[in-house]
């Protein structure tokens, strides 16, 4: 009999003979596709976060720097914790100026699609990209949900889009012209993308990378203090109000979730990404594995769900909630009223009693 060992070499080499071409070849078709690109559109999901919004300048300054005409354009406004990143007030909000958007993405040669896999989270604007006769790229690291782009590199293993940003251009070999911008942008997004290296992140290959982009002259300190202390009063209020007042815990099932009306987030003047990070503080709780946050909005519930261990809230987000993601952290929407999304929240959790008992042990 054949030792583990030589057999589980086998399958290494076997494994490796048959992704490195499939990727390569993905990587020499895009490379193919930039060399003839003059105008380039970076899309991200609506509600953008680090590291959409980090993903998607370090590529807008990464390819205008090789000369090609850049444009990022966001379904929504990104949260103002990240209004001091490089260049980001040049991107197009397609909630303010949809005549614009357009007019980038009709002239497009190729359009980057970042941090999200599927057209439903372009919240209006995937009509725009449906009209587009572009080449269209998908860079993006959550569970796949279908088809969607001419061309993916993807890869659910990696911690952010970012760090997949940086791969691909290690794969393009162009390395050498990340500078200290791009670093700067692509860090946010490693570091937003795994809550300060506290999830996600269990990988030498993800501080390979950070290693890498340090080496650039990111000033990690300085990145910290400009995304996590620089709340508003209002919103380090709607935090503890969170805490406080709204935490439910249902300890039976390892769950705690948060619950917020649009009456109550008016009353912290909630601005967009006033919640971003409220709901990890649910499984801060010993015996919490499963935490979710539920808030109403103008035209929508939306729903974060996050999970430790081996508790899949994917699945949960795609069953229930129309939505997507990780599998410790997903989210969805559901257009119901706010009452009803709670009591259907609720509802569900008993469905996976077993599962949740599982997970806590
Ligand atoms: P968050 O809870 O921070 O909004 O999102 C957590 C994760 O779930 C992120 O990776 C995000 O991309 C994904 N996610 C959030 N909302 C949605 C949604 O409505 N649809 C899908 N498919 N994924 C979502
Ligand atoms: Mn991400």
């Amino acid at each position: 009999m054949k030792p583990l060992s030589s057999v589980l070499s086998k399958i290494l080499i076997l494994y490796f003979i048959y992704t490195i071409p499939v990727k390569n070849e993905v990587v020499s078709k895009i490379r193919q596709a930039l060399s003839g690109a003059r105008e380039v559109s970076i899309l991200t999901h609506t509600n953008p976060d680090g590291d959409a919004i980090g993903s998607a300048l370090a590529l807008y300054h990464f390819l205008r720097a090789k000369g090609i005409n850049a444009h990022v354009l966001l379904p929504s406004m990104y949260p103002d914790f990240l209004a001091w990143m490089p260049e980001v007030a040049n991107s197009v909000i397609f909630e303010d100026d949809e005549e614009l958007c357009g007019r980038y993405l009709s002239e497009s040669d190729m359009v980057f699609c970042v941090d999200f896999n599927s057209p439903d989270r372009l919240d209006g604007m995937e009509k725009m990209l449906e009209l587009s006769k572009a080449t269209t790229v998908l860079i993006d690291h959550h569970v796949d949900r279908g088809h969607f782009c001419d061309l993916a590199y993807k890869s659910i293993h990696v911690s952010s889009t970012a760090e997949l940003i940086y791969r691909f251009i290690e794969e393009l070999g162009e390395q050498a012209q990340v500078d200290a911008t791009m670093a700067t942008c692509l860090y946010v997004g490693i570091m937003t993308d795994t809550g300060s290296f506290s999830y996600a992140c269990n990988s030498s290959d993800t501080f390979r990378v950070v290693s890498a982009l340090m080496a650039l002259g990111v000033d990690a300190e300085h990145i910290h203090r400009m995304v996590y202390d620089t709340y508003s009063e209002e919103r380090l209020r709607l935090l503890g109000f969170c805490l406080s007042d709204k935490l439910m815990v249902m300890p039976e099932f390892g769950t705690a979730y948060i619950a917020l009306s649009q009456k109550e987030l008016e009353r912290f003047h909630y601005k967009n990404g006033d919640t971003e990070g409220v709901v990890n503080y649910t499984l801060g709780i010993k015996g919490i594995v499963f935490g979710a946050l539920i808030t109403e909005r103008k035209d929508r519930i939306k729903i974060s769900l996050r999970s430790k261990g081996n508790f899949d809230v994917n699945r949960i987000a795609v069953e229930h909630f129309n939505g997507g993601g990780h599998k410790n952290a997903s989210g969805g929407d559901l257009y119901c009223s706010f009452d009803e999304a709670v009591k259907l929240f609720r509802s569900i959790i008993p469905m996976y009693g077993v599962e949740l008992k599982k997970a806590k042990e």
